[in-house]
């Protein structure tokens, strides 16, 4: 029976990752995390029976220890506790769910116990690409992505030589306010934001689709995953989210994945990577579908996107300066205090104040998100 690990396993992609498990029936959840919500933590002990979970506070894991005082599941917390969840022996694979930096330590340290990584998080690679491609090699432990766009790459790659790679064509669903320029963006709120048309996701991400800020940071995952660079990397804009990302090979072939929008297929595809499983769930009918279309995305009106592909060709800790500023726009957005707006222009002007260090290491990165963070509660 294959053993997992999940980080972030109240989250969306954490649930779904559960459902996956549920229905397939032959995969053993060994260890799992979450911040704070011990209603669905609880529910998920009783129905997957870990060893050992964590929650991120005290209290927390103290509140949902007196709950399940009845089974034989340890209960650790904090940046502890994560690491323990990510280096349980048994576990294979680890599901990296969890929202924000905080995910880059104990993938790390799965990563030097030997496990497999099922990459979601996306801050890990954005800010320390250059840390983790190296010691994945080094380890011999595989990464395998579950944004479905990675994940469309990765299975375009099946069988190719890498280094017959053109270009990679990111798609982009354009979010909930594509086709509108700058002024019509300026007083939109939070509920409008927070509409995609095709993906259900965990808030943050959904405003980070609004802001294009998404497909910024998948085009500096995708540059480490399949070690292109920025400038081969097209983001294309594809509404209906059919088309989950091509390659484009040196002889001119375009190699596309298409799907219904459910991140349950990339999820189950890295869970039992290389196989393929029967996954319940609509199917495309090109028939009904009748067209796709394309477009080019629009930077003017979202910065975000730009500001990535700046981000990128500074490198070193710039981008997580554009990470770490967009993380906490995002929170202030999603609290009201700030505009919709206001997002690119707070990562510009940190990433104006910046100057970027070359090859930081973690602590460095931890630092620079740090003094992000500083300069946005003193400015903002
Ligand atoms: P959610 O906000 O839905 O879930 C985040 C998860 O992380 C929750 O389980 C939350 O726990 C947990 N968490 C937050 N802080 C901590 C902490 N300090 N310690 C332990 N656990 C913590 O996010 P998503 O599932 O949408 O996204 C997760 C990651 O996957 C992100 O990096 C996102 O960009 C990426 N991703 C998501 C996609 C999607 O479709 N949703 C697609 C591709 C990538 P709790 O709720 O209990 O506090
Ligand atoms: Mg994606």
């Amino acid at each position: 029976m294959k053993k997992i690990a999940i980080l972030g396993s109240t989250g969306s992609i954490g649930t779904q990752t559960l459902e996956v498990v549920r229905n397939n029936g032959d995969i053993e959840v060994t260890a799992l995390a979450a911040g704070s919500n011990v209603d669905r933590m609880e529910a998920q002990i009783r129905e997957f029976r870990p060893k050992l979970v964590a929650m991120w506070t005290q209290e927390k894991a103290k509140e949902l220890k007196a709950r399940v005082a009845d089974l034989p599941v340890r209960i650790v917390s904090g940046m502890d506790g994560l690491l323990e969840i990510a280096t349980e022996p048994e576990a294979e694979i680890l599901v990296t769910a969890i929202v924000g930096m905080i995910g880059i330590r104990p993938t790390i340290a799965a990563m030097e116990a030997g496990k497999d990584i099922a990459l979601a998080n996306k801050e890990t690679l954005v800010t320390a690409g250059h840390i983790i491609m190296p010691l994945a090699k080094e380890r011999g432990v595989r990464i395998l992505p579950v944004d479905s766009e990675h994940s469309a790459i990765f299975q375009c790659l099946n069988g190719e030589n890498r280094a017959q790679i053109k270009k990679i064509l990111l798609t982009a669903s354009g979010g909930p306010f594509r086709g509108r320029k700058k002024e019509e963006l300026r007083n939109v709120q939070v509920e409008d934001a927070l509409k995609h048309p095709n993906w259900s996701m965990g808030r943050k991400i959904t405003i980070d689709s609004a802001t294009l800020v998404n497909k910024g940071l998948e085009m500096m995952e995708a540059r480490w995953l399949f070690g292109v660079e920025p400038k081969d990397i097209q983001i294309v804009v594809q509404p209906k989210s059919i088309i989950h990302s091509m390659v484009e090979f040196v002889d001119g072939a375009v190699i596309a994945q298409l799907g219904t929008p459910d991140m349950k297929l990339p999820i189950q595809y890295a869970l039992y990577y290389p196989e393929r499983r029967h996954l319940p769930g609509e199917r495309l009918d090109f028939w009904t579908l009748g067209q796709i279309t394309f477009e080019k995305p629009d930077m003017e009106s979202f910065p975000g996107l730009r500001l990535a592909f700046d981000a990128a060709a500074a490198g070193g800790t710039m981008p997580t300066v554009y990470n770490a500023a967009n993380e906490r726009a995002v929170a202030k957005f999603l609290a009201r205090k700030i505009r919709f707006l206001d997002i690119p222009m707070i990562i510009e002007e940190c990433m104006a104040a910046h100057t970027a260090r070359p090859e930081p290491t973690v602590e460095e990165i931890l630092d620079v998100e740090a003094s992000v963070y500083e300069m946005i509660e003193s400015r903002w």
